[in-house]
């Protein structure tokens, strides 16, 4: 496991730790976030979590172009950490780089899980005979925008609520969006391409983190690609967003983001996701994803960054607490 960037301690006792070497938070205390690396994040609150679609096989951008890709089921093993217990998987895309790894993490990692996303997330997973289809759920009726409200899921346990949110994915490079479009059907076997892994409709994720009486105590605004403001944006409902975790990938390609929408919402914590280099083995030393300019990401950032607010920039394998607020009532 790699070391944590130094310096990351700030005012709202945020701590950055080892995610082996980091106790559960005390129920009631703080949510930890690990950064798992691309889009994947795991968020615990005592016995409460949920996963965003986690990412560890990186293969070669000569491998993502031309050849088949398989999982590196040694490098999920070995950097995913346990999440037996999680009952969710939240897809943001269907794009290799945030699907290719969630069959094998469903079926060795993450048994309990039901995996959540478009249509065609659900579909190119029908590919894997060894999952039961019915933990595959579509969410596209679901959905919600920056006017109205989507519908509310829960996970089983009743302590994490979560909605689906229109949002798009920027262009790659000159205006494209590689490997795009819906899988209108089940395929019958997984993808064995990158080409394959279509996106999809894009989606962010509003998530709640209840207590014991279905009280909202943290709100996170999650997305793993970037995109043009309004996509993206919650429905107005007066709870304020505690963290935001934005996709630095491609945020060059997306007018105003990600200073509207952190301008816009005020979060206390935004912490960066998908920006370091997918295309190297997560055993290699980090460095930013080629073709964004993440200095100029984090001043854009900094600029509309509420007082007292914090960013960070998080390396795979950091968790942070974040401290819950008072509760306010939910809707
Ligand atoms: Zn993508």
């Amino acid at each position: 496991m790699r070391a944590p960037r130094p310096g990351l301690t700030t005012a709202l006792a945020l701590l950055a730790l080892p995610a082996l070497l980091a106790p559960l938070p005390a129920a009631g205390q703080e949510v930890s976030f690990t950064y798992l690396g691309t889009g994947g994040w795991l968020l615990r609150y005592g016995d409460a979590s949920i996963l965003t679609a986690p990412f560890f096989s990186n293969p070669g951008l000569v491998e993502v172009g031309v050849a088949r890709l398989e999982v590196d089921t040694a490098a999920v093993d070995r950097f995913l950490p346990p999440v037996g217990d999680v009952p969710a998987i939240l897809v943001g895309h269907a794009h290799y780089d945030h699907l290719m790894d969630v069959p094998y993490i469903a079926r060795v990692h993450a048994p309990r899980a039901r995996v959540y996303g478009s249509r065609t997330m659900v579909n190119l997973l029908r590919g894997d005979p060894e999952l039961e289809p019915g933990r595959f759920i579509p969410v596209e009726d679901q959905v919600g925008n920056h006017e109205t409200p989507g519908e509310w899921l829960t996970t089983p346990d009743g302590r994490i609520r979560f909605m689906p949110l229109a949002s798009e994915h920027a262009p790659h490079i000159l205006g494209i969006r590689l490997f795009h479009g819906e899988q209108e059907t089940p395929l019958a076997r997984l993808p064995k391409r990158a080409s394959e892994w279509l996106d999809g409709p894009t989606l962010a994720w509003l998530i709640d983190i209840l207590d014991e009486e279905g009280d909202v105590v943290l709100r996170v605004h999650y997305q793993d690609s970037a995109s043009r403001p309004p996509h993206g944006f919650p429905p107005p409902d007066g709870i304020p967003i505690d963290v935001m975790i934005v996709c630095t990938a491609g945020s060059g390609a997306a007018e105003g983001y990600p200073e509207v929408l952190v301008g816009t919402f005020q979060p206390r914590v935004v912490l960066l996701g998908h920006w370091e280099d997918f295309f190297r083995p997560m055993t290699a030393p980090v460095r930013s994803v080629p073709g964004t300019d993440l200095a100029a990401f984090e001043e854009r950032l900094a600029e509309v960054l509420p007082e007292g607010a914090v960013q960070l920039r998080p390396n795979p394998g950091d968790t942070f607490q974040v401290p819950v607020r008072p509760t306010s009532p939910s809707p």
